[in-house]
């Protein structure tokens, strides 16, 4: 529990820096460094704070990268991760353009949820935004996870002005006849994405009520939802009357969820972080590596 009296029960854990894409949001297209691969957690030490951390009340835990499939043996990861005492909600973000070939493994290492990043349905603006890969991996990898048996498939969307706004009730109409969720993600002017984005004249930030209106606009007045079940998290849940699937808006920007937010991250070099935006984190690797206790 913080200062601020808000309980810690979600740990997002990044299993590698490294990524298969170049999101325009999230990194530069060229001149990636990533870090020596000695300074990464080994799946062992990723166990060892998960461990601890369920014994203080952790109970779900989401793998997350970079793009946490190009690990290799992430499907070991998986399992080791699945069988902490404690930990009841296993989930992942991934791009997706791995899923096809993984998400039987994952499921079977008793991966129950999966969110996969999904910008845009048009391949030509997919090379534009993900700049690598092609959009038919991710949407075969979206089949793939629903076939595989995971539940909920959630798309997050990261909303860009001019380049994927103009599908925002497209990406809506998914969640008609599936029981797809999709959530409508604000772009945020992360430090990692520093140099590649707005700045450059890509695109332009859109508040999620733009979208909202736009798919109202298309589909009738949203009908909204109260969810305990981990689609809410920090976001805002609606359904267009009838369907199958769900609406998320997550406005960290135009409307701040501090307050509420729960998780706790581990970055792949072994830092612990409350918040993304505040800079300060602790660093567990001189504990893990120099013979700490779980209790430590
Ligand atoms: N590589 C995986 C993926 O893309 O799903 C997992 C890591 S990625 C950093 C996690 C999520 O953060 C993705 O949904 C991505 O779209 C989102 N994201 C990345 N940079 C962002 C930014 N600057 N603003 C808002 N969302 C961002
Ligand atoms: Fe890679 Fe995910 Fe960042 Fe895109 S958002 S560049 S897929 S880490």
């Amino acid at each position: 529990m913080d200062s601020y009296g808000r309980a810690f029960t979600y740990l997002r854990v990044s299993v590698t820096d490294l990524c298969n894409l170049r999101c325009v949001y999230c990194m530069p297209e060229e001149g990636m460094k990533w870090m020596p691969r000695d300074e990464i957690l080994s799946f062992e030490e990723i166990v060892t704070v998960i461990e601890a951390a369920a014994a203080c009340g952790v109970y779900k835990i989401r793998l997350t990268g970079g793009e946490p499939l190009v690990r290799s043996d992430i499907a070991v990861l998986t399992r080791m991760v699945a069988r902490v005492p404690g930990i009841t909600d296993l989930a992942l973000t991934t791009n997706g353009t791995r899923l096809a070939e993984l998400a039987n493994d994952l499921a079977s290492a008793g991966l129950r949820r999966i969110n996969i990043s999904l910008d845009t349905m048009d391949p030509v603006k997919f090379k534009a935004i993900a700049r690598r890969h092609e959009l038919h991996e991710v949407l075969e990898g979206i089949q793939a996870a629903h076939a595989a048996g995971l539940r909920p498939v959630k798309i997050n969307m990261v909303v860009l002005g001019g380049l994927n706004d103009e599908e925002v009730a497209d990406f809506a109409a998914m969640t008609l006849d599936q029981a797809i969720d999709v959530r409508f993600i604000e772009y945020m002017p992360l430090e990692e994405a520093k140099g590649c984005a707005m700045g450059s004249g890509n695109f332009s930030f859109v508040p999620n009520q733009i979208s909202k209106e736009r798919i109202a606009a298309r589909f009738g007045e949203l009908e909204p939802l109260e969810v305990g079940d981990g689609m809410q998290g920090p976001a805002e849940v609606f359904q267009i009357q009838g369907a199958a699937g769900r609406l998320g808006f997550i406005s960290a920007m135009s409307a701040p969820f501090c307050k509420l937010c729960d998780r706790l991250r581990l970055t792949a070099s072994g830092e612990l972080r409350s918040c993304l935006l505040d800079g300060g984190g602790l660093s567990l690797k001189p504990l893990l590596r120099n013979g700490g206790s779980r209790q430590d």
